[in-house]
């Protein structure tokens, strides 16, 4: 299994997190990370096929508002995206109800022109990262001990929805450390190679989820 979507495949092919802030290099990206592209292509060679996971970057990339690239995709587009990379298999989605399963089914009856996403995706107005979590970690250790990437993305989940998930509730209430515990010391977003806001996100998802 693999996390596979167009937002994850083009970062820049570099291990330094912290250039991901610099939006000059996403000017004029329009193509998949070279590390990526070696690795699909190696289990294509080897007979190793990918399970994709994370087709939908948490369904960032179905908002023009969220999405790094500025633009909206479809469901079908990007688990057509995920299906033609080489070495790829299969493709998990996440769904919460019935319209969304139905969103993801729609794949199987699809025109070439509904699953087409390359030009939408070069015509992006940006290929900014910047503000967005991916997730990644780098923000720890907190000083109250939150695991703030899951609790983001838990955050993240929730405002898709009109109203909170029981099932994401109940995550968040199992969590060991809440948005409650944060102290706003700052310390988090100083490591963020995103610049995330990390203190306003723990603010909101205490609105959201605690009271
Ligand atoms: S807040 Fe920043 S450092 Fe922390 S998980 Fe999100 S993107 Fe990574
Ligand atoms: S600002 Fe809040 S979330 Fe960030 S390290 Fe401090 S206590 Fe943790």
């Amino acid at each position: 299994m693999f996390s596979i979507n167009p937002a994850y495949d083009m970062f820049p092919p570099s291990d330094a997190l912290e250039e991901y802030r610099d939006d000059d290099r996403y000017e004029g990206l329009a193509g998949l990370n070279p590390r990526r592209a070696e690795l699909y292509q190696l289990c294509e060679e080897n007979g190793t096929p990918i399970t994709v996971m994370k087709g939908y970057a948490s369904g960032r990339l179905f908002d023009e508002n969220d999405s790094p690239f500025g633009v909206a995709l479809t469901p079908v587009q990007c688990i057509h995206y995920a299906l033609e990379q080489n070495g790829v298999a299969s493709i998990f989605v996440g769904v919460s109800n019935v319209e969304e399963l139905d969103a993801a089914l729609e794949y199987e009856s699809a025109s070439e022109n509904e699953k087409e996403y390359k030009s939408i995706l070069v015509n992006a107005p940006n290929h900014s990262f910047e503000g967005k979590c991916m997730y990644c970690g780098h923000c720890a250790p907190c000083s109250s001990g939150i695991d703030i990437a899951a609790l983001i993305k838990l955050y993240d989940l929730a405002v898709m929805h009109d109203e909170v998930p029981q099932s994401v509730q109940e995550h968040y209430n199992n969590l060991t450390y809440d948005a409650t515990e944060c102290i706003a010391c700052g310390e988090c977003e100083d490591r963020c190679p995103f610049n995330v806001r990390i203190v306003d996100v723990m603010l909101d998802a205490h609105d959201l989820f605690d009271l």
